[in-house]
């Protein structure tokens, strides 16, 4: 049986951080399951689909070739055939994608593909419904999570690191728009899983959440 290991929590909670350096240090495979989501949404920008328009989302999706691979040990989402990485992380796609994830059909397709990854090797998968509905039966459950005032100085600088032009204020405002989108929404919401152990990253490190999570995985490991 494969270890698996499900990271939730809200937007820039450092989920990925966090998760790639735990999955490079104890030889697991890192599955961005946000990173479907986006390319998904990426689809629907590039075709000039409203988000909101749930059919049209639902045929471009239902028809779209989406899977992933790995390249150097980096996840690369492959979107009908071509490598979408690069246009992935922006506020756009973040935003866009919180909207037409909120779709019961999107998210099947998107569910099967993940639990199919995580019954053939040994993973730390990142999203929003991973220990409560994609993953039930991980070995390890971690709920991250941080104040949204920490989230959003975290993106500014991620964004500000890549050059891209932003506003903290906005960022902020845009954290807890999708929060409270991705917290009510009606399929596979997102919420702590009775069982998920709660990491509130706000006073810590990365060393330190890093640290904590590689003593718990080696816990359940044992
Ligand atoms: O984690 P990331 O910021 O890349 O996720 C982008 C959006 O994708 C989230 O705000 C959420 O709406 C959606 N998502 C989801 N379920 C997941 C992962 C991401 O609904 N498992």
């Amino acid at each position: 049986m494969s270890f698996n290991v499900a990271v939730d929590g809200p937007a820039g909670a450092g989920k990925s951080t966090i998760a790639k350096a735990v999955a490079k240090q104890l030889n697991l495979i890192y599955v961005d399951t946000g990173a479907m989501y986006r390319a998904m949404a990426l689809l629907v920008l590039r075709n000039n689909i409203d988000p909101s328009d749930t059919d049209a989302v639902i045929e471009k999706c239902c028809s779209a070739d989406i899977s992933i691979c790995y390249q150097d040990g980096e996840q690369v989402v492959m979107l009908n055939g071509d490598n979408v990485n690069p246009y992935l992380r922006t506020e756009e796609v973040g935003n866009a994608t919180s909207v037409i994830s909120t779709i019961p059909k999107v998210r099947e397709k998107m569910v099967e593909l993940q639990q199919n990854l995580a019954a053939s090797s040994d993973c730390i998968m990142d999203g929003r419904d991973i220990g409560t509905c994609v993953l039930p039966n991980a070995q390890l459950k971690v709920y991250l999570t941080a104040d949204s005032a920490v989230r959003a100085k975290r993106r500014y600088d991620e964004l500000a690191a890549k050059g891209q032009v932003c506003d903290l204020q906005k960022i902020q405002a845009d954290i807890e728009e999708r929060d409270y989108r991705d917290m009510h929404r009606e399929t596979s919401p997102l919420r702590q899983a009775e069982d998920a152990v709660l990491v509130d990253t706000s006073l810590m490190t990365v060393e330190e959440v890093i640290h904590r999570l590689v003593q718990l995985c080696l816990e359940r490991q044992n």
